[in-house]
């Protein structure tokens, strides 16, 4: 029997038409990393993301010039945007009157509470989410020096401040997040404030680096706290395409039972065993299957050791031999085929099966 993961209850909000919170499936965001102003390449990634299978979509908007060009971007796609602003409270009140679905500031270096509350007012009458991102690089010196060495404490203190002050300006959608490039000071970051807020969480270790080491930080700090039921949406953040920040997210979830959608691509490690190159298979195939939305498992095996038994399991796979590869479709061993054929006949199978 599948141990399922438990869920904290948290409020619901919706950015777009996007749910986030209450039991509603944990979205994956990311973030585009073009130049804003370019709108063409900005609204070209944006739906790569989209196909990917990302939720909702962060740009940055540093300047006037963006926000010009978040108008004409924001009419181009479909998924909700949400825009990023720093420092400048007009900024972030001409992306809500251009239609963004949601906002995250640092009402820390938006100034004084007045321009905050010219940001609440327009979020209100708009029914916009603000996120509070609060991150350990930008956190008030005052709170880590108050709080120390207890800087989980300290960026608790300062979120905790952040969403007293919506809520206290009247504002009825928020999320949380707060994030240190630490793993375990995430974790911690994330437990405690989740035993005080209600508020939905967006989860994500900040800065967390390379597709490599990036994405294995990233699982273990999400990982861990959406098993503990924590966090309603997320964002792998990874130094590289944002595409693969999707990727990684659906793979995080599908990995806890929390999401079901996507080709699993299983692939054997391959050893002195193997009659093929099972890696370069699976990489083709995952990159070929990206897109595809619905659950399937896909096996590609390099012997007969364990090659049949979870080809037999899959909904599609293939057992490597001595003389080419077997195809197995929903636990029947079909045809042989050459290891040359793999990718293509397999492609082929899910579209039969994917467009039924
Ligand atoms: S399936 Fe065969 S080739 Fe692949 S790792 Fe196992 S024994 Fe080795």
């Amino acid at each position: 029997m599948r141990m399922a993961v438990h869920r904290e209850r948290t409020k619901r909000i919706y950015v777009g038409d996007v749910p986030i919170g209450a039991n509603a499936p944990v979205s994956i965001q990311s973030m585009t990393n073009t130049v804003t102003v370019d709108v063409q390449a900005t609204t070209k990634q944006i739906r790569s993301l989209e196909i990917a299978g990302c939720d909702l979509v962060r740009v940055s908007i540093p300047d006037q010039d963006s926000l010009a060009a978040f108008v004409k971007i924001k009419e181009q796609v479909n998924i909700p945007v949400i825009a990023d602003i720093h420092f400048d409270h007009r900024i972030a009140i001409g992306a809500m009157e251009a239609g963004a679905d949601g906002i995250r500031i640092n009402p820390g270096n938006i100034g004084s509470k007045q321009k905050v509350a010219q940001i609440a007012q327009v979020a209100i009458e708009r029914k916009i989410p603000i996120r509070v991102g609060v991150n350990l690089g930008s956190i008030k010196k005052g709170l880590l020096e108050q709080f120390a060495p207890d800087r989980v404490a300290a960026l608790v203190e300062s979120a905790r401040q952040h969403v007293t002050l919506l809520e206290d300006l009247g504002v009825g959608a928020i999320k949380v997040s707060l994030k240190s490039s630490d793993v375990i000071e995430t974790i911690e970051t994330y437990r405690r404030f989740a035993s005080i807020c209600a508020w939905p969480l967006h989860l994500g270790v900040t800065e967390a680096g390379t597709l490599f080491s990036g994405a294995i930080r990233s699982a273990v700090g999400i990982g861990v706290l959406l098993f503990e039921g924590i966090g309603d949406t997320l964002r792998v953040s990874l130094s590289d395409d944002p595409v693969k920040e999707v990727f990684a997210g659906r793979v995080l979830l599908e990995s806890l039972g929390l999401r079901s959608e996507g080709v699993h691509v299983i692939a054997c490690p391959m050893c002195a065993r193997a009659n093929a190159d099972i890696s370069t298979i699976a990489l083709e195939l995952e990159d070929a299957l990206s897109h595809i939305k619905e659950h399937l498992i896909v096996a590609v095996m390099g012997c007969a050791v364990n090659g049949p038994g979870e080809a037999r399991q899959a909904d599609m796979g293939v057992a490597c031999d001595k003389n080419g590869a077997v195809l197995f479709v929903h636990g029947k061993a079909m045809k042989r085929i050459e290891v040359s054929e793999i990718v293509s006949t397999i492609l082929e199978q899910i579209q039969k099966e994917t467009s039924r």
